[in-house]
């Protein structure tokens, strides 16, 4: 019996309960599965950052914290976690992820707005440029930037994507490194943010990442809120450097009420609702690496502490 304990919000569990239960079953593992289990006997926390527990000292016999998001920023640099983390990678979640960042980049690459917003009775016969004529940058081609990478390339945009290390994937323009990120600023007419949050990507969109942009650029960012310097990124705006910035993610959520990001024509806020993971798929992933786990294979997923995510 391997005693695992859901660590995360009541609505969570709700969701999570049954589609576990099915997951451990089909991995043929025999769980205790419970929001409540006396910390010694603990074996395996599947976890939410927002769930408050913060101190892992008392969970003694701990094999793995298996994290439900993502991003594991709140969670990484954890003095009293001691064990392998795993982030969350979901067939569910990328593929919402897929839907967000096309759905978004269509918008501004077909001009969508106008149509919606400047109907005024005056025919301006003029048809947006191909895909294949617009640049599409994606900081971060990870589990949701390759994915976001590649089906964008799949409509026929010209996607380059950025990563830590030096990646190739096939019709995709791939670069790494300072100079790298230069390029491909260079070369975005739609930036799509998708890095996680760590001390090398906060504020990798400042004042300068933003001048190097082509005039008239669109920023995408549903990766995390602090990657981009609010206040520089509200200057750009206002010169036209940047045309317009879909956030969905910012430095503090909810977004306070007076955020002058709520009231910018230039900015579209959504409520960091880019994508989530999705219980089924999720639930199979947590099962597989409780299996593992127990059967000493490596975990799948894990989290580099040391770079952060
Ligand atoms: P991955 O870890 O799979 O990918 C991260 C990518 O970022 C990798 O390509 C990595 O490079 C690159 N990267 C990391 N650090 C650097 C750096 N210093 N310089 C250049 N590239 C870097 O993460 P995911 O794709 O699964 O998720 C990305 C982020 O998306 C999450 O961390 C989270 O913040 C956000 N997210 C947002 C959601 C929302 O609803 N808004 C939902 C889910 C996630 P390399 O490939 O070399 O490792």
């Amino acid at each position: 019996m391997v005693t695992i304990l859901f660590s995360a919000s009541d609505e969570s569990w709700e969701k999570y309960r049954a589609p576990l239960e099915t997951a451990f079953d089909a991995v043929g593992l025999d769980v205790t599965l419970s929001t409540r289990h006396d910390p010694e006997t603990v074996e395996y926390i599947v976890y939410a950052p927002s769930s408050g527990l913060v101190d892992f000292s008392a969970f003694t016999r701990l094999k793995a914290v298996l994290n439900l998001w993502a991003g594991v920023e709140a969670v990484t640099g954890n003095p009293t976690l001691n064990v392998p983390l795993a982030r969350m990678v979901d067939p569910g979640l990328t593929s919402g992820m897929v839907e967000y960042v096309t759905g978004h980049v269509l918008r501004h690459h077909l001009g969508i707005d106008d149509h919606i917003h400047n109907q005024d009775g005056v025919w301006r016969p003029e048809a947006p440029p191909l895909a294949q004529d617009r640049r599409v940058g994606i900081l971060g081609i990870g589990a949701l930037g390759a994915a976001c990478a590649t089906t964008l390339a799949g409509l026929g945009f010209d996607v380059a994507g950025w990563s830590r290390s030096q990646k190739t994937i096939d019709g995709i323009t791939t670069l790494s490194g300072t100079e790298g990120l230069h390029a491909i600023l260079a070369r975005s007419d739609i930036l799509v943010l998708l890095l996680p949050l760590t001390e090398a990507t906060r504020g990798v969109i400042d004042g300068h990442a933003l001048d190097r942009m082509p005039p008239g650029a669109v920023i995408i960012n549903p990766g995390r809120g602090p990657l981009i310097v609010d206040s520089a990124l509200i200057s750009a705006l206002e010169t036209g450097q940047i045309a317009h910035a879909t956030l969905d993610v910012f430095a503090t959520e909810p977004l306070p009420r007076d955020h002058p990001f709520w009231s910018h024509p230039g900015v579209t806020v959504t409520p960091h609702i880019a994508s989530s993971t999705r219980p089924p798929t999720a639930a199979t992933v947590i099962a597989e690496n409780v299996r593992r786990g127990e059967a000493g294979e490596p975990f799948l997923h894990l989290v580099d502490r040391d770079a952060g995510y």
